[in-house]
């Protein structure tokens, strides 16, 4: 091909005729219904995402309006008479395209409005194809609507826009609006194989899956993928090669690392994180296309077939084979898992230990069920409570008994949940009786958890910060050497690959702070981190892995409290708790069940 016939693809096969428009058919069938019954509006808006033929249409319809050639009944333009022909060559006097972004001024506008007074020449109607009009500034609107309100026969606007929502009200009702959708990714797989067939390009299904997902409902950022494609590949498109050509995260990574976590291979696990992060893939990057894996998966499994499963035949049939490994739940926490850690990696300081932590976690996954995960959250709770040298408030027994006509709110299951049967709304005569008796006592409407939380209300709280008593006195922090957090970050890495996930999950919010001596600082945010720190297994573990790495080969370990470092690692109890309940239903459920049970049974 000689470089100055070179079109790019998209320029190239760019629909000429309303057929040829990919995806649109709504849009379409509609414009072609007003063409033959000679029902045109006055003005068009053609909304929605860029590259999915909202000015290719608009084209297609100012041809057609100005067709010389066409008989009765069709609506196609011909693309031979002078009309048609002149347009193409940007010579037509009747079919005008302006770009609002670059001719959004007042005068630009006014101009317009002198040409528009114009009949049009030979043709039948003067076209303005207005695109991006949301770029118009509001004079420059308010100019073109003294146009809109009385319009001269002779002419027709179309609007292009991908933000119908910045433009003028008073404009939007004015004109008749098609709205464009994204162009699904089975239409982009079927247009780009055409393409190849005319362009002597050979490609695998997988292949044309790939570019058509990189164009991501664009059609025209999908064929300027395939632009590069051929350039990088050649004629001969192979999903493996053109994976690596693009940069993309081959599929088969993706297997792989679901294969680990229905074979619980946390090794393995963590030997294709290395492999992944060593090509240089961003991990962020791998993330979301994990999400977008094990959302497939999980439609497998929920839905027990593949037609909404948007890849190549080939591929649909290993996502309903590989689903066979997973529940429904196991693919949800996963879900959460990589949800969690996509909003932490931006912040993260080493993202490289949240990535294979989060990956050792997703290979647990299987270990457990909700219940447990729920009880150890709320078992950390209670802990870091309990840890909370607070007074209770003297008013505390002073607040009045809640009266059955107004129980609190607390028990009202939220709106949209199935009240699951308990002891409170069973709802039966004799039960009456024992709610009746509870909510007397003077503690009837209050939980464990309602009395924690009253307690973190105290005012003392201002004065008495909770982990002051026990943090130690060190003299002022040297200035860290430069690598030293790096450094313990590797420990963590080594931690995680022979020990205990849920202990380094703990000590994942330390940060080394210097050394001292022959011996490390750690800064820790609580008590509790440093209690599984301080843990003789974890200790000697944790001295374990500091040996294996240079600087800090022959060092002692020691561990400080330092609470302002982790601002995180103090949450709002209120919210943290009310979160959990409404993450576990059977939560709510047990907390309301230990409150009927601790009202029956008053401690002294
Ligand atoms: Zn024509």
């Amino acid at each position: 091909m000689a470089s100055s016939q070179y079109l790019v693809t998209a320029r190239k096969y760019r629909p000429q005729v309303f057929e040829d428009l990919v995806a649109q058919s709504h849009v379409v069938q509609t414009l072609i219904n007003a063409l033959k019954l000679g029902r045109l509006a006055h003005a068009y808006l053609f909304t929605g995402p860029r590259g999915v033929g909202k000015t290719t249409a608009a084209r297609i319809l100012a041809k057609a309006i100005n067709c010389t050639e066409k008989s009765g009944g069709e609506v196609e333009p011909c693309l031979n008479c002078d009309s048609c022909k002149d347009f193409e060559t940007q010579r037509s006097l009747n079919i005008f395209e302006i770009d609002a972004a670059s001719n959004n001024r007042v005068e630009d506008i006014r101009e317009l409005r002198e040409n528009v007074r114009v009949p049009p020449q030979g043709g039948r109607r003067k076209v303005y194809i207005i695109d991006e009009v949301h770029m118009l500034t509001t004079a420059a609107f308010n100019a073109l609507l003294k146009t809109l309100e009385e319009p001269p026969p002779h002419v027709l606007f179309i609007f292009a826009t991908t933000e119908p929502h910045k433009v003028l009200p008073t404009i939007l009702s004015r004109c008749q609006r098609f709205d464009f959708r994204r162009i699904p990714t089975k239409d982009i797989v079927d247009h780009l194989s055409k393409i190849c067939k005319s362009e002597g390009v050979t490609a695998d299904e997988d292949a044309l899956h790939l570019i058509a997902n990189k164009g991501d409902g664009a059609l025209r950022d999908a064929l300027s993928v395939f632009d590069q494609a051929v350039a990088l590949c050649g004629s001969n498109l192979k999903y493996s090669t053109l994976a690596g050509a693009l940069r993309v995260v081959d599929i088969e990574l993706y297997f792989e690392a679901t294969r680990y976590i229905a074979q619980r291979e946390a090794g393995l696990m963590l030997s294709l994180t290395e492999r992944i992060m060593s090509d240089g893939h961003d991990v962020r990057e791998f993330f979301s296309g994990l999400a977008e894996h094990v959302r497939n998966l999980l439609i497998a499994v929920t839905l027990g077939t593949d037609a909404l499963i948007d890849v190549s035949k080939r591929l649909r049939a290993r996502y309903v084979e590989a689903a066979e490994e997973f529940t429904e739940t196991v693919l949800l926490r996963i879900l959460m898992v990589i949800d969690e850690t996509q909003s932490r990696l931006p912040t993260s300081t080493s993202p490289r230990l949240a990535v294979e932590l989060a990956m050792i976690k997703m290979v647990r996954m299987g270990d457990s069920v909700d219940l447990s995960d729920a009880l150890a959250q709320i078992r950390r709770l209670e802990r870091m409570v309990q840890h909370t040298p607070v007074q209770r408030p003297a008013t505390a027994t002073a607040m009045p008994p809640p009266t059955q006509n107004t129980p609190p709110p607390r028990h009202t299951p939220p709106s949209g949940t199935k009240p699951a049967p308990s002891p409170r709304n069973a709802g039966t005569t004799s039960d009456t009786q024992h709610i009746s008796a509870p909510q007397s006592h003077a503690i009837g409407g209050e939980s464990v958890l309602d009395r924690h939380r009253r307690k973190k209300t105290t005012p003392e709280q201002t004065h008495h910060s909770p982990v002051q008593p026990q943090q130690e006195k060190s003299q002022p922090d040297q200035i860290p050497q430069p690598g030293l957090q790096e450094a313990w970050s590797q420990v963590l890495t080594v931690l995680a690959k022979h020990n205990n996930v849920q202990g380094v999950q703990t000590m994942m919010d330390s940060r080394a702070i210097n050394t001292s001596g022959n011996t490390l600082k750690v800064a820790v945010a609580n008590d509790i981190v440093r209690g599984v720190a301080r843990d003789a297994n974890m200790l000697e573990a944790i001295k374990k892995s500091m040996q294996t790495i240079s600087v800090l080969n022959g060092l002692e370990v020691d561990f400080v409290v330092r609470p302002e470092l982790f601002p995180s690692m103090n949450p709002d109890w209120n919210a943290e708790i009310e979160k959990l309940k409404k993450q576990f239903p059977s939560l709510r459920l047990l907390t309301e069940a230990l409150d009927l049970h601790l009202a029956n049974n008053p401690t002294p």
